[in-house]
């Protein structure tokens, strides 16, 4: 049954067929597969921005770390994302997440967002990651001219509850900051955040966890969990990995069937990418963007591009519900179209790569960090809502300062803390996927 869950999506044996793997040195440091009967204080499940970073955590306050990943580190969508390092983990408005979760409480959520794009930033240059990291800030740019109306809301709405400033630009003007396109009529100008090379990232953020002293098994993908009074035994094909404490740090990826503490509470959702082969400078001219800031346009099934810095372009997109093999080419098809309507310039050049991967959404449309069971041996952080590069890469961080008492919930913020909740007749999930895009689908239009 084609759905998101399509066992074509879980092939960890086979490498991801995108840019990033093609353009990235392999890892490091050799990651064996678990092998026999281990045990560790605390086992990390996925070894993805959020996995590794916890584990960086955890070694350094001392407690003895290991990492099952299914595939090898980075093989998620910490390997295959768009490389946006911004702000924006949460589908939730900020108006409806001041009136759940207070004013107080939304700004340092907000806060939050913006250190974790400062830490992928500090991560590099402390372990000395060539992320290939370019360009400054972000552009939301309108893909209808009532958009511009909501735009100045907005940046009202930022300045004057964050203490943000961003700047408003009429299409002339994007034009001039070489960000242009006959279907955009303006656009929201932000300076956080930056554009990565994911793989490079993660796998930076690999090697420098074996350094600290964390094993990571690579090919160990967990298939059965028990519980006893004495911790938590975690099988994979090969071997037995006995912890005091988990930490389910699987995202997207999240399997239901080996745990029911995460089972009807994520719904996985696919986002999709292509690549072009490197633009010359006239076919940058042509089209007026020769910008390097990261750029979505104003859908709710938005799209994100930028320029890569050997000026092959990405375009990217969320959507489709059919993550089997056969579902992958009307996709690629799709998107390919958008881009060329949305591009004209560039309609002759060939696409180079396309791939697809999962990002998490949760019921509250906010992420989730914190413990899954009573006891609090089981942990968790995730459902970065496709924006998890920077994210992720925090959460992951502050997951392990809880777990090893460097902080208490309460200097977390309280959007993140709160609850994990099922989603109602959660086999109903690719369903109710479904029902929003034809939803977004409409309100994009109007
Ligand atoms: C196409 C795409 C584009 C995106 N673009 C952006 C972007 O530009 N900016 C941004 O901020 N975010 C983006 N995201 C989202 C971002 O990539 C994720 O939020 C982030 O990488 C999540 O990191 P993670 O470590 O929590 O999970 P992941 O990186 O998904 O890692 C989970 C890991 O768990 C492993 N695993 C699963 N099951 C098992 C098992 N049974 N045993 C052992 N291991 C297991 C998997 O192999 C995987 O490596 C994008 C995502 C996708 C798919």
């Amino acid at each position: 049954m084609p759905s998101t869950t399509h066992p074509d999506a879980f092939h960890f044996e086979w490498p991801v067929d995108s840019y990033w793997e093609a353009s990235a040195p392999p890892l490091e440091a050799a990651m064996p597969l678990l092998s026999g009967n281990a045990q560790c204080d605390v086992a990390i499940i996925g070894g993805g921005y959020t996995g590794l970073s916890a584990a960086l955590e955890l070694a350094s306050s001392g407690m003895d770390v290991r990492i099952l990943e299914a595939a090898e580190p980075g093989w998620g969508a910490s390997g295959r994302n768009g490389g946006f390092a911004c702000i924006g983990s949460h589908k939730r408005s900020y108006a409806s997440m001041i009136s759940i979760y207070g004013i107080d409480g939304t700004r340092a959520f907000y806060r939050a967002m913006k250190e974790s794009v400062g830490l992928v930033h500090d991560l590099c240059t402390e372990h000395q990651i060539d992320a290939k990291i370019a360009g400054k800030g972000e552009i939301t740019l309108a893909h209808l001219p009532n958009r511009l109306e909501e735009f100045r809301a907005e940046q009202k709405f930022l300045r004057e509850t964050f203490g943000d400033e961003t700047e408003l630009l009429t299409p002339a003007e994007l034009k001039l900051y070489g960000l242009w396109g006959p279907e955009f009529h303006g656009g929201l100008l932000g300076r956080t955040g930056f554009g990565i090379h994911p793989l490079r990232y993660v796998r930076g953020l690999a090697t420098a966890a074996a350094k600290a002293g964390v094993t990571i098994h690579s090919r160990s993908r967990l298939m059965r969990w028990e519980e006893s009074s004495n911790g938590h035994v975690l099988s994979t094909a090969n071997g037995t990995l006995r912890a005091k404490r988990v930490l389910v740090a699987t995202n997207g990826y999240t399997p239901e069937d080996i745990s029911n503490r995460h089972a009807g509470r994520l719904m996985p959702a696919l986002s999709n990418i292509i690549v072009t082969r490197p633009l010359s400078d006239a076919e940058l001219q042509a089209q007026c963007w020769t910008s390097h800031v990261m750029a979505y346009d104003s859908r709710n099934l938005l799209h994100y591009f930028r320029l890569l810095p050997d000026k092959r372009f990405l375009f990217g997109g969320r959507g489709g519900t059919d993550a089997s093999n056969a579902g992958a080419g009307p996709m690629r098809q799709k998107l390919t179209a958008t881009f060329h309507r949305l591009f004209p310039a560039w309609s002759n050049a060939e696409i180079t790569h396309f791939w697809r991967g999962f990002v998490c959404l949760a019921y509250d449309l906010v992420p989730y960090i914190g413990p899954l069971d009573e006891k609090k041996t089981v942990w968790t952080a995730l459902a970065y809502h496709g924006n998890g590069v920077a994210m992720g890469t925090w959460s992951g961080r502050a997951v392990a300062q809880l777990m090893t008492d460097r902080k208490k919930a309460a200097d977390m913020p309280n959007v993140i803390t709160r609850r994990l909740a099922n989603f109602p007749l959660p086999a109903f999930r690719p369903h109710y996927l479904k029902g929003a895009y034809l939803w977004f689908g409409w309100k994009d239009s109007h």
